[in-house]
This record gives C-alpha cells, structure tokens and sequence, in this order.
C-alpha cells in the first residue's frame, strides 16, 4: 500500500444541493432516487514502470465519470460493490454498522473477479471522508439511514481478455428509507423454476453486478406474477434453497429453532445474516446453518412446523415472508401476519444499528 490513510485530498462541491432541495428529499427519500453532493475516489494503476498500486485517494464533486469506451467493465463486467448504511444516533455521532466486514467482503469479491484487494483502512477512510462531508444527508425517521455504495470498476482501455490493470474505486451515498415503501408487510417471493442466479464455482458468493444482472429476468417474472422477490434453489441439490436475488433467507421453527441455508459457495455471505444468526444465538435459539430444501420448506409450513420465513439484507434489514409462489404451488397463506420471532429480532438490529439498544457485540463504528 502506497496511499496512507491520510493522503486524502478533497474537492467540494460548487453545486450542491441546497438546504431545502435537501430536506424536500430527506422527507421521502425511497431507495436508490437520490446522491449526496460528493463521492470518495481511489484509483489503482502502475506507477512508472512499477507494480500497480492504490493512488490519488480524493474527494471529489458527486457528478458523471468519464470512462473510455473499451473500458473493461464495460465489456467484461469486471466489477464488485458493496451495500452499508449510516445511522446518526441521539447524541449526535455519526456510526455505521460493522464496515470492517464489508472491507473483509469487498476483498472476497476482488479475488474472485481478479480485481485488486483494497486495504481495510483505506476503505474506512474513504467511507469516513464521505461521510464527514456530507453527513447533512443522513435522514432520520424509522428505519431511514444513509445508504453507502462503495464500488470497484476496471477501467483499463483495453479489450483482450485479462484482468484489467487499471481500475477505480469508488462511494456514492444515497438517503435511504423504507426499502419496499410504505408498512411492512410480509412480501410474496417467487420462486424460479427457470433461471439461476449462481451455479457452482461461479460468481455467486462474489457481490458483483453480474449476478444481478443475471436475476433480473427471474424478477421480471416474479414482477409479473405478483411477487417483490425472487428465491433461486440448486436444482442439483434437492432443490437446496439458497437466497433471494439480494437477501438471504431465514425459517423460524415452532420448536425454537433458527435455520437458513449454509454457505456453499453460491450464497452471499449477508453480514445482516451474520448478525441475525448471532442474535438467534444469544437468545438461546437452536440455530443451523445447513441445506434446507424445498420439500422441508413445504412439509414444514403444512405441518406448523415451520411458523415464519423472513428474508434479510442491508437495504430492507429484515422483511417477513409471506408466500412462496411458482408456476405449480403457492406455499404459505396470502393473508399471513409478520411474525413474533421475525418482528423481535428485526427491532433489536434496527434499535442496535440506530443506537436504542445496546450494542453488545461491538458492531458499530463511529465515523464522526
Ligand atoms: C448484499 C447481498 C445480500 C445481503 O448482504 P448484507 O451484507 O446483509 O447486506 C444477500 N444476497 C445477495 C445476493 C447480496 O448481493
């Protein structure tokens, strides 16, 4: 590593947002509508006639990017992100839920899309910058934050087959509300008979755009069967279930026990899943990371075995399933209540992430 921590340089904004075109967005900001007046930027590139390394850390004006058009993630789709939200708690300090593990998890992905590792502290300090600058945007109210999105792009100029020798990264930051809009209800999931997500060895543990891309046409078909989401199976192993496109899911059983699929390769490691699994565990919960099929799934609700499913992710924190539907059945009831276990374990997070429950386990960090 060649930039320290500290060799930021910044340039603000000649345009921001004014006070009130401000607030008229934090009142209702949605998901993903809106960008603060600034981005935090790395670039990693050969010095002369050296190894690549991390350079020219700054803070630049929020605005477009220039890019070549041969760039490589726009040819290769050599790209990885992340997803972590900023919460302003009662006394005023600025904290963020657990980014050492999205540092940990961007490097995960970097190596599978043999794109460079960025060091930790670099990644805390660009989130830090940002943050300082424009922490003017984090929104208050129930379940709002500043959502970040650090992200990492190949934009080497060259259209041969290799990993790319140029490339940036980068952080937006965007006001965040309520990420299904309105109460929460339990949501209806589809369930892909046609489309995988993942498949083994490939990308699936990896956040990179590519695997969205790849959902995107089974959520156009859940869309147009009713349903917010869409749940991919390993159709080659039992039908394992594995996750939604941008959640993980979790079953809640009548007998206390607390299981969502193991991490097989395919399945993104959801930090909120992490999270959830250790407050299972604090209460005393049977929790089981392990294969789950599609059959226990179906057994278990007809039985009353299995009494909630909820799904979880940074962006929507936890939402309550409702149904499960596809092309040949409909597993739960379409009237369904969020659950008791659901609900609870969802308070705790968002009361830690937002400071009105102790933090035991030393998730939050303080960035201003
Ligand atoms: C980001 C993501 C999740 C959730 O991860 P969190 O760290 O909890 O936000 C789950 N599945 C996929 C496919 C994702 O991209």
């Amino acid at each position: 590593m060649t930039v320290s921590a500290l060799e930021f340089t910044q340039e603000l904004s000649t345009n921001p947002k004014s006070a009130s075109e401000r607030a008229t967005i934090l009142a209702n900001p949605g998901f993903g509508d809106y960008f603060t007046d600034h981005t935090a930027v790395i670039d990693w590139k050969a010095a002369e006639g050296g190894d690549a390394q991390w350079q020219n850390a700054r803070i630049e004006p929020y605005g477009p990017i220039s890019i070549d058009p041969a760039a490589g993630v726009l040819h290769y789709g050599q790209e990885i992100f992340e997803g972590l939200k900023v919460y302003r708690h009662a006394d005023g300090s600025v904290v963020s839920f657990r980014p050492e593990a999205n540092a940990a998890r961007l490097n995960l992905s970097a190596r599978r899309l043999a794109l460079p590792e960025l060091p930790e502290e670099l990644f805390l300090e660009s989130i830090r910058r940002l943050v300082a600058l424009d922490q003017d945007w984090i929104p208050d109210g129930d379940g709002a934050a500043l959502y970040l999105r650090p992200f990492m792009i190949a934009t080497e100029a060259f259209l041969g087959v290799r990993p790319a020798r140029e490339v940036s990264y980068r952080v937006i930051a965007s006001p965040a509300g309520n990420y299904f809009g309105g109460e929460l209800k339990p949501v209806s999931i589809w369930l892909s008979s046609k489309y995988a997500r993942a498949g083994r060895g490939g990308t699936g543990e990896a956040k990179c755009g590519g695997n969205y891309a790849a959902s995107l046409i089974a959520q156009m078909e859940g869309e147009a069967n009713g349903c917010k989401q869409v749940l991919f199976l390993d159709e080659f192993n039992d039908n394992a279930v594995e996750e939604l496109g941008g959640m993980n899911v979790f079953f809640v059983f009548a007998d206390g026990r607390l299981v969502t699929p193991a991490l097989s390769g395919t399945i993104l490691h959801g930090i909120t899943r992490s999270s959830v699994l250790q407050l299972g565990r604090d209460r005393g919960m049977d929790v089981q990371e392990r294969k789950i099929t599609l059959d226990e799934w179906r057994d278990g609700v007809a039985s009353g075995e299995i009494t909630e499913v909820f799904a979880c992710g940074t962006a929507a924190v936890i939402t309550p399933v409702g149904q499960l539907k596809s092309e040949t059945e409909v597993i739960g009831s379409e009237d369904a209540k969020p659950g008791e276990v659901t609900m609870s374990i969802r308070e705790q997070l968002l009361g830690i992430q937002t400071g009105t429950v102790e933090d035991t386990h030393g998730w939050l960090t303080r960035l201003v």
